[in-house]
């Protein structure tokens, strides 16, 4: 098998070179930021961490996309939302019939763009509860030891097929945990509303997810974000994969005992002057509310308390 990482970011590295590492397939990398591309040029490969240990230089093969002329079979999406309309465009050459995207970005918004290029029996989507993070051009940290995080993976049209089971095998063999889902949206959905409580006041505190969930109030605000989000989905005909409880033990498991001294990606971008995702994210559960007659009070406060946040860090 053969696939073309777009965005050789924090999770387009882990999922490439895992795949790289672990299973028989071609890997190549596609981006875009000058800084790290010079630098993984200059120092001949990405330096990888596991848990800040183990710093090991990996080669990947690294193009941008107007020098690329590979023709993958999958292509694995990792962009920032804000920035996959533009990487999209610059990449249009490449896409084929033959071909299927993959992506597990965070929020919803990608799937609108990929579709401009694919059908939509060739969009496989995802959602991955892991961390990583890129450290600076050229340097990724993938926290967890080896096996650790989950992702489920779904066909846009629900269905199982032949190209998503080879993808599953390979991710299998990339430990990468994978779960195949029958619910799309569903599926994205229930990542989305874990983002909109832990991504978001993590970042709009400058908090690890321990230190959030450590906060004798964190479940209760958890579950007044759960809520809402639920509320609106529910007018709006949308059935989460998981229970409103079942989603806070989520939020609950992943802070306290996955990923407890991790900064959310968002935190990472407003740390470095980028913009955050919350539009696609609490903005995107409070579009599906105010469509359908009901307005998240609390995801509308937060989309703008986290725009905010993004707006007094420069401040500092
Ligand atoms: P990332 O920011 O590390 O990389 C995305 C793109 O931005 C890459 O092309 C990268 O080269 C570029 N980039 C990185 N820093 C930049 C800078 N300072 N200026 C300009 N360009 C820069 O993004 P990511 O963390 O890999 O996230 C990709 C998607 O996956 C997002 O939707 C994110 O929410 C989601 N996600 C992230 C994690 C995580 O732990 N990082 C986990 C699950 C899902």
């Amino acid at each position: 098998m053969r696939y073309t990482v777009i965005g050789a970011g924090a999770m387009g590295l882990r999922y490439g070179i895992l795949l790289q590492e672990h299973t028989d397939a071609h890997v190549d990398f596609i981006d875009a930021w000058a800084p790290h591309i010079d630098k993984i040029r200059e120092q001949g490969g990405v330096y990888v961490s596991r848990d800040h240990e183990n710093r090991r230089l990996i080669p990947i093969n690294l193009y941008t996309p107007e020098e690329y002329d590979g023709d993958p079979d999958v292509w694995i999406i990792f962009m920032k939302q804000m920035q996959l309309e533009d990487m999209l465009k610059r990449c249009a050459h490449l896409f084929k019939d033959h071909q299927v995207a993959f992506s597990a970005m965070n929020g919803w918004g990608h799937f609108e763009k990929i579709s401009q290029y694919f059908s939509e029996d060739r969009i496989y989507g995802g959602t991955a509860l892991v961390a990583t993070v890129l450290n600076g051009p050229g340097d990724v940290d993938f926290i967890g030891k080896s096996g650790a995080g989950t992702m489920h993976m779904c066909a846009m049209t629900n269905e199982v097929t032949d190209i998503e089971k080879a993808i599953f095998a390979d991710f299998q063999k990339a430990n990468l945990n994978p779960e195949i889902s029958d619910d799309f949206k569903g599926m994205c959905m229930a990542k989305i509303v874990f983002n909109s409580v832990v991504n978001t006041l993590c970042t709009m505190y400058q908090i690890t997810m321990g230190q959030f969930i450590s906060y004798p109030g964190a479940r209760d605000m958890a579950m007044q974000l759960i809520n809402e989000a639920y509320d609106a989905c529910e007018r709006a005909g949308i059935k989460l994969i998981n229970t409103r409880a079942e989603e806070l033990e989520s939020v609950d498991y992943v802070s306290r005992t996955g990923n407890p001294l991790h900064y959310p990606s968002m935190y990472q971008d407003m740390s470095r002057g980028r913009k955050t995702e919350v539009d696609y994210i609490n903005g995107y559960i409070a579009r599906i509310g105010r469509e359908h007659d009901y307005v998240c009070r609390t995801h509308e406060f937060l989309t703008h308390g986290v725009h905010l946040a993004e707006l007094a860090f420069q401040y500092h």
